[in-house]
């Protein structure tokens, strides 16, 4: 069993999404996409958008639109909060490969809880959005995937 010491530590931040997150976020907010970045020397796809490629430090643009549909790669069922408090309910995360791109994005598996490697799934997109990562609500198996 794992050792735990308790203890009450307050933390207050911002977080700086960086230039590339910054350009994921707005279009995410203004347009409902999925931003990425490209680099043709590498033949490789960031999601979100990067400004550099991290395997050869080539500077990138954000202009990639990424499909919104993909393949879920792996999943977890999440039954105890950040802080160690149990879940009224259970929280599933995906890691979710987009059509498009060759990095995965984590987040919320939305529906019955039957879910598969390899199967495919679909971004749902808030109609009102903020510029939030929670503007993406998650993602649902797409209609017709086994
Ligand atoms: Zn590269």
């Amino acid at each position: 069993m794992a050792r735990t010491v308790h203890g009450e530590l307050p933390v207050a931040f911002h977080y700086t999404p960086g230039l590339g997150n910054i350009a994921f976020f707005d279009a995410l907010r203004d347009r409902g996409v999925l931003l990425g970045s490209r680099c043709e020397a590498c033949d490789y796809t960031y999601l979100p958008a990067r400004v550099f490629c991290e395997r050869c430090f080539a500077e990138l643009t954000p202009d990639v639109e990424c499909r919104p549909e993909g393949t879920l790669e792996s999943f977890t069922v999440g039954h105890v909060g950040i802080d160690g408090e149990p879940l009224e309910e259970p929280v599933t995360l995906g890691l979710i490969k987009l059509d498009g791109a060759d990095t995965v994005l984590m987040h919320r598996l939305m529906g019955d809880g039957a879910w598969e490697i390899g199967m495919r799934v679909q971004a749902s997109v808030e109609a009102d959005r903020t510029g939030s990562m929670l503007d993406l609500r998650g993602f649902e198996r797409m209609s017709g995937s086994t």
